[in-house]
């Protein structure tokens, strides 16, 4: 089936056909949507068959664990166990923000949402699209980028139209994400902290929040 596509005004917001979106992905349906950095491809977080279809409408390989997206710092301990002090300050200085965050899982997380790890990749986007999405649908959404794996990610409703057309039945048109680029992200279980993914925020943005040093992770 061909995708629906709705084009949502970012700054009037038509609550009605949010609400639907996330109808949609509560009931375990694949839905795209705009955040800041690249379109993603969502589904309810806690439900294995919608993060299967994740995979494969994506061709993503099992081994690569999602970003889990939440809409305000207060869901963080729905998704993460004895979620540190750590986490909600770095949540306080760049939520919503291009930064990721790994914490230990929540119990309740599917493994196949973090590809088999204990950990989990946690964000809160600044789109209000998005926001308003996830807030409507009351759960957490597992997103990878809106694009088959391999390609470039999407940063605009056409392009992932492009990719996906016939394989989701949703895509919410937000226009060109803001910034682009993808999330940094950080994992924070245990010192040295460290960088996995170099994105929009900086290493030295995060040093400068935490006065705290942390590293890039770098493959041996
Ligand atoms: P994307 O494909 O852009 O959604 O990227 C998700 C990124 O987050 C990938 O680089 C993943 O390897 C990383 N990631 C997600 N969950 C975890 C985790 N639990 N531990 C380490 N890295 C993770
Ligand atoms: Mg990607």
């Amino acid at each position: 089936m061909a995708a629906l596509v709705w084009p949502i005004d970012a700054d009037a917001p038509d609550l009605s056909r949010l609400q639907e979106a996330a109808k949609l992905l509560h009931r375990g349906k694949l839905v795209v949507f705009p955040t800041e950095t690249v379109y993603g491809l969502g589904a309810h977080a806690f439900d294995r068959q919608a993060v299967q279809r994740i995979f494969t409408v994506k061709g993503r390989p099992a081994s690569n664990p999602l970003i889990v997206h939440i809409a305000s710092p207060a869901q963080l301990d729905q998704v993460a166990s004895g979620c540190p002090p750590l986490a909600r300050r770095l949540a306080e200085q760049f939520w919503p923000g291009p930064l990721t965050i790994i914490l230990k899982k929540n119990l309740i997380v599917p493994e196949i949402t973090t590809a088999g790890l204990d950990s989990v990749a946690i964000r809160m986007p600044n789109n209000d699209i998005a926001l308003d999405i996830i807030k409507e649908s009351g759960i957490p959404i597992a997103a990878p980028s809106a694009n088959l794996s391999g390609k470039p990610s999407a940063t605009n409703a056409q392009d992932a139209f492009l990719d996906l057309n016939g394989k989701v039945p949703l895509i919410i048109d937000g226009g060109q994400c803001k910034i682009g680029l993808e999330s940094t992200v950080i994992n924070i279980i245990s010192e040295p902290y460290t960088i996995l993914r170099e994105g929009y925020i900086t290493k030295e943005d995060i040093e400068e929040a935490i006065k705290k040093k942390i590293e890039i992770y770098k493959e041996n």
